[in-house]
């Protein structure tokens, strides 16, 4: 009840505050956000094609200070800011670009940084910034998610430097180099150095992200038994890429298979939409590949999980509990093709403004005498760790008794949710993101990933990619629309003008 009271008074306080506008985009804004996207579209498209070409992955064992890849990356960044007239400050793990002197500040927070690619789905290298494949769109790795944004940042910087316009705080476009694997030197930087005091980050949606889930993986290894049967059975079940990602990709093998199974599961295939299957029987061994559609892992519903939907392909039958065959009944069983964890004990929860967690099989490992299954959960607040984890534990063990499983559960990971307190430019940002869309009205919104915003003051997420649209950060077939670029021109110009005047 009480929790259900305050949840609600929030939800009045946030439209009451953001439904009338006191502030407007000025003249000066507008102008200069004008000039920005007459004058430099071009630049910051050549711009975001030289940061793409360094593969800027994450390699185990290796500090960013020491990566070649990530080192030629900033080396080209202190190359472009200094030819733009802006400051330049290295600092290992963290990039500071700016502009101004003024002891007020403002900071605009990026990553240099991307995930891991698949080289083999891109018509084109996903290092080379391709115009051409899909017109209309800039098509690549680091486009949407977040070297886009720098080369945004840079031009609106440079136009606003371009005009002579006086600014009362000073601007700082940060670029951190481990966003997406390793947030420790960040945390670290935070503690020994004074932030802007008010940010902005551009690495993930408008109209303005005031709450983020938190992140979490649930590892479960699945023993695996040899068994000599003349029954049918799984042999092997894999799939995924990598922890924050929706696979698009699985593969299941089956030993005893006969035509009739074959047909019964192309028949069952017909049933689904989004996937397709592809069947080969080569004498009594059945190998069946699902091709669904990457997605980042914040954001199931944009994606089709390929894990899921070929275990539920081969739901009809209760599998021998061989380590492949007792992981494809687990995931029927706890997961099926829901993307909240309904079906896993009672763990599934969901928040008024934040929504429900999201649970999803991303990755399976093959090792030695096991199989391991992580799934990434994204959960909003209603639930502290310790009792999720319990829930979690509960609900597994359960499960092992009654099918008599051999499962070992690894040391879950589980991260809190973050929802930011009162946030003074809250007002500005919306005034600015309603007055280039046309979209009235707009209010904060939560989403299922995480940023950087939670390590600076004031910060909330401001672009760069519109609300309700598909958003392809961390997929394989990641781009930003031309249209989408200039409009991010033109609303960081004006955003930095408002929040810095
Ligand atoms: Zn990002």
């Amino acid at each position: 009840m009480l929790k259900k009271l305050s949840t609600l008074s929030l939800l009045l306080t946030l439209s009451f505050t953001h439904n009338t506008f006191a502030t407007q985009v000025s003249a000066l804004a507008e102008k200069t956000a004008n000039y920005a996207v007459n004058t430099y579209q071009q630049a910051m498209i050549n711009s975001l094609a030289k940061l793409m070409k360094h593969n800027t992955v994450a390699v185990e064992g290796l500090s960013a200070n020491d990566n070649p890849a990530h080192i030629a990356f900033k080396k080209e960044l202190k190359k472009q800011a200094l030819a733009l007239g802006l400051d330049f400050k290295d600092e290992g793990y963290i990039v500071v670009i700016g502009l101004g002197k003024s002891k007020d500040r403002v900071g605009i927070i990026t990553h240099g940084d991307i995930q891991p690619v698949n080289p083999s789905k891109w018509k084109k290298s996903p290092f080379e910034l391709d115009l051409t494949s899909e017109p209309g769109k800039l098509v690549g790795r680091g486009t949407e998610d977040d070297k886009g944004p720098i080369s945004t940042a840079l031009y609106a910087m440079k136009a606003i430097k371009d005009k002579n316009i006086m600014l009362n705080k000073r601007l700082e476009l940060y670029v951190y180099m481990a966003e997406e694997s390793d947030w420790g030197p960040l945390q670290e930087y935070v503690k020994n150095n004074t932030l802007p005091q008010t940010n902005i980050t551009i690495d993930s949606e408008y109209p303005i992200v005031t709450a983020e889930k938190g992140y979490g993986t649930l590892k479960f290894q699945f023993k695996k038994q040899k068994i000599v049967s003349i029954e049918t059975y799984i042999s092997h079940f894999e799939g995924g890429y990598f922890g924050s990602q929706i696979p698009e990709d699985a593969l299941v093998i089956i030993e005893n298979a006969d035509f009739a199974l074959l047909q019964r599961l192309m028949n069952k295939a017909k049933n689904y939409s989004g996937i397709s299957f592809d069947f080969e029987l080569k004498e009594t061994t059945l190998t069946i590949t699902a091709l669904g559609r990457s997605a980042h892992s914040s954001k199931p519903k944009s994606g089709v999980n390929a894990i899921p939907y070929l275990a539920d392909l081969l739901s009809d039958s209760r599998w021998k509990n061989n380590g492949a065959g007792t992981l494809v009944n687990f995931i029927n069983d706890n997961i099926g093709l829901g993307l909240e964890g309904k079906k896993f004990g009672d763990i599934a929860y969901s928040d008024d403004f934040m929504g429900p967690m999201t649970v999803s099989p991303t990755v399976i490992k093959q090792h030695d005498d096991n199989i391991e299954l992580n799934i990434n959960i994204r959960r909003p607040r209603g639930k502290s760790a310790a009792q999720l984890g319990s829930e979690i534990n509960s609900a597994v063990a359960t499960w092992k008794l009654t099918n008599m499983a051999k499962i070992v559960e690894l040391d879950h990971h589980i991260g809190d949710p973050w929802v930011q307190g009162d946030v003074p430019h809250a007002d500005t940002l919306l005034s600015v993101f309603s007055h280039y869309t046309g979209i009235k009205n707009a209010k904060p919104v939560a989403i299922g990933g995480g940023t950087n915003s939670r390590l600076f003051p004031n910060a909330v997420s401001f672009g760069p990619s519109m609300p309700n649209t598909e958003y392809t950060g961390h997929s394989e077939h990641e781009f930003i629309t031309m249209d989408q670029f200039v409009l991010n021109l033109k609303m960081y110009t004006a955003v930095m003008i408002e929040l810095a005047k």
